[in-house]
């Protein structure tokens, strides 16, 4: 089952996917996430695709495309996987429905998780994320126990570099002129269901569950 988490920065698209994956047992699948970690490795891919990463545009086609094809070819997705931050372009979405085809699978079901921008740049300018393992806080609605450390790795927590005002703000308008139009794709289809991302995360994850 391949089933694809939508929203703007900060929607919670993904909390809600990491919930689902482990509710459902199939991996969530994050490109932010794979481009962070080639960033970290200090590979070429990921040094050039900081540059796009930190000013708040998207990261090439092309790049995304490949990194998201090994990843799906790895045997853990073998029975599936949750999308998160992909497709963000309606090119991706076209290649990534192509890539299914040849192996016989589909995007089962998309979620676009929608809140208001007041509430987004609220969230991302609190948010915390582990340098080590990914893992994310808010510096009020969701502190970690020992400050600046990962509850889950010990692993030092900071704001990320791409999470300061600028660069939302710019994520934002990006959001809107090209992955917007990636909802109308999948609605299209009959593919595509839309929650109310405003409140907890488990109001939230309600929400999302029931939309499957
Ligand atoms: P957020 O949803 O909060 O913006 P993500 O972790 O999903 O955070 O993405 C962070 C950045 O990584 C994006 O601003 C973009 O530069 C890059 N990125 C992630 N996914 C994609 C994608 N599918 N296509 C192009 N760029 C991407
Ligand atoms: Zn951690």
């Amino acid at each position: 089952m391949i089933l694809v988490i939508m929203g703007p920065p900060g929607a919670g698209k993904g909390t809600q996917a990491s919930r689902l994956a482990a509710e459902l047992g199939i991996p969530q699948v994050s490109t932010g996430e794979l481009l962070r970690e080639a960033r970290r490795d200090g590979s070429e891919v990921g040094q050039r695709a900081a540059i796009n990463m930190d000013a708040g545009t998207l990261v090439p086609d092309e790049v995304v495309m490949t990194l998201i094809e090994r990843r799906l070819e790895q045997q853990d997705c073998g029975s599936g996987a949750i999308l998160d931050g992909f497709p963000r372009t309606v090119a991706q979405a076209v290649q990534l429905d192509d890539m299914l085809e040849r192996s016989g699978r589909q995007v089962d079901r998309v979620v676009s998780i929608s809140v208001t921008e007041d509430e987004i740049v609220e969230r991302i300018l609190g948010r915390l994320t582990c340098g080590q393992c990914g893992a994310v806080y808010h510096r009020t609605t969701k502190p970690t126990a020992r400050e600046g450390h990962c509850d889950l790795c010990g692993g030092l927590v900071s704001s990320r570099s791409d999470d300061n005002e600028e660069a939302v703000r710019i994520r934002l308008q990006t959001y809107s002129n090209l992955t917007a139009p990636v909802l109308d794709y999948y609605g299209g289809a009959g593919r595509l269901a839309s929650v109310d991302g405003s409140g907890g995360l488990d109001e939230v994850f309600n929400r999302v569950q029931g939309a499957l």
